[in-house]
């Protein structure tokens, strides 16, 4: 039995689904074969999971395809459809201490975060798409000449969704609740790190009155489930976030096969840009919250910090101080900060860029190391001498390693902020309302932060510039990416106008 700091007991959830749900029932894979899922704070084996691969996929698909074509999800009212992800979401909030510790198990994740922001922020995106499904409309053009439209807003069909591990349930309900609202039809892939909560999620909507075939889940590998997913003939949308590499794998297997529609929610290296003006704990405070947040894999962190030179020092010595007192440990303890990153791939991957970062000539301040006797946790880390073209500038590392960059001029940070392929985010750190409007213009990314971070909300859209990405989630504008539009024209014969 494991202990927390204040010696209480710390609650391991009981994994009770770990088998493919398709049509509605727990299944086998086809070839009976599984997985591991371990715990990162120990590197042990959780439990296993069916491993499905594109036998399963085609299964999957053509249960959601049946449902898509002949059952009652795309014909009920948006207004039903709304009570029954209502519903959803009060099972979710029933059952927040369990899903929450499962995320943590899973994949290391904070279990405060889990129980206060991801999982009631599941069952809020529920409630925010269940309002807006009965809200579904076209409009009613006037054309030149002697015709009328309206347009429908369709359903698009069938819809495959590919999801990355760092926020396995967000990631799970930001696809599957607009997707839903909109009446599709969908197979989900999770990521093969952290399978476990969206097999939860499946008896939930089960239980909430989701018809079945309606969400299908598939746990598996990204180069078998997944490729079958993106390459499959008889689905209509891919929605993908996860890593550039991939998703370029993903529009090529679209592009190969029926072309169905692509939305992308790639990598990021987003800038936080700090202003002489800047109130100098408020913007370490902002800047350390940007990078070490849920151990740096999130892919807005704040991984490229430019400090004006005028506080630049100030700045460098109180950032290092805040490094001292930040807790690394197991994510259940509530004292705890910051968990073990994901799984060891990712663990050596992070060292690895920590390596290459000394190399490159970079200043390593404080960090650099793992920490602890077993699983895989690394201590927070900050370069400073970072140039714009060295690889810890550019690559993506998703891990608790801060770059630390100086600049004299508004004009030299904008070309900063702008200078790797990625446009997820950026911060603006300043008191001067002129200087922030100004740079936010200026800077080629899907979500601008002001004297905050990581401000996220239901109803604001978020996504890619550049190469990460493109298409939205969140917001009325996710539901875009799962509704079709439909021109009905008709002749209007002596109109007077
Ligand atoms: P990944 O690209 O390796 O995997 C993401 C998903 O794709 C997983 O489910 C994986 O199994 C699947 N996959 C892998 N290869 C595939 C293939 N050939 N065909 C189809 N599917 C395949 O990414 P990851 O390591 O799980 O997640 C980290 C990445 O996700 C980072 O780059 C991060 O920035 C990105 N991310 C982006 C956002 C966003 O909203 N923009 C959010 C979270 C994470």
């Amino acid at each position: 039995m494991a202990m927390n700091c204040n010696g209480s007991e710390i609650k391991m959830p009981e994994i009770k689904f770990t088998k493919l749900f398709i049509n509605g029932h727990f299944l086998d894979s086809v070839s009976g074969k599984t997985f591991e899922t371990r715990d990162p704070r120990t590197g042990d084996v959780i439990t296993r999971v069916a491993e499905g691969d594109k036998a399963d996929i085609d299964l999957a698909v053509n249960a959601a395809r049946q449902a898509f074509d002949n059952g009652p999800w795309p014909r009920m009212s948006g207004y039903q459809r709304g009570r029954i992800l209502m519903k959803l979401a009060d099972l979710i909030d029933q059952h927040i201490e369990e899903l929450a510790s499962i995320d943590s198990l899973d994949g290391g994740k904070l279990l405060s975060h889990g129980k206060f922001l991801d999982i009631p922020g599941c069952a809020n995106s529920l409630r925010y798409y269940a309002g807006a499904a009965d809200k579904i409309h076209g409009d009613t053009l006037k054309m030149s000449g002697e015709f009328q439209a309206y347009t429908l807003k369709e359903p698009v069909g069938v819809v495959g969704h590919i999801i990355p591990w760092n926020y396995p349930s967000s990631m799970f309900f930001c696809k599957v609740a607009p997707a839903l609202a909109a009446g599709c039809t969908m197979i989900v892939k999770p990521a093969e790190q952290t399978p476990l909560s969206a097999l939860y999620y499946c008896h939930l909507a089960k239980l909430a009155g989701i018809p079945d075939g309606v969400i299908n889940v598939v746990t598996g590998f990204g180069p078998t489930a997944g490729a079958a997913l993106a390459s499959h003939m008889d689905v209509d949308a891919v929605s993908f976030t996860g890593s550039t590499e991939v998703g370029r794998l993903i529009m090529e297997a679209a592009a190969k096969s029926n072309l169905k529609t692509v939305s992308l929610e790639l990598g990021g290296k987003s800038p936080v840009l700090i202003f002489d003006d800047a109130d100098v704990d408020m913007a370490v405070a902002l800047a350390h919250t940007s990078i070490f947040t849920n151990k740096g894999e999130i892919c807005v962190a704040g991984s490229r910090i430019y400090v004006q030179e005028g506080i630049y020092d100030e700045f460098v010595k109180k950032a290092v101080e805040k490094c001292k007192n930040w807790v690394v440990g197991d994510p259940f303890n509530p004292q705890v900060h910051q968990g073990p990153q994901v799984d060891k791939m990712q663990f050596e991957r992070v060292l690895k860029y920590i390596d290459i970062g000394k190399k490159e000539g970079a200043t390593l301040l404080t960090g650099g190391k793992p920490c602890g006797e077993k699983g895989y946790y690394i201590e927070p880390t900050i370069f400073t001498d970072v140039k714009d073209d060295m690889k810890i500038a550019q690559d993506e590392i998703f891990g608790p390693v801060m770059s630390l960059i100086k600049f004299k001029t508004i004009e030299e940070a904008i070309e900063k902020a702008n200078s790797t392929k990625y446009g997820l985010a950026a911060g603006i750190v300043t008191k001067d309302l002129n200087t922030a409007n100004r740079v936010s213009r200026s800077i080629r990314s899907g979500v601008i932060w002001i004297n905050c971070y990581f401000a996220f909300d239901q109803d604001c859209p978020y996504g890619g510039y550049k190469m990460s990405g493109f298409g939205r989630d969140l917001g009325l504008n996710a539901l875009d990416k799962y509704l079709q539009v439909k021109s009905v024209v008709t002749p209007i014969f002596g109109s007077p106008w």
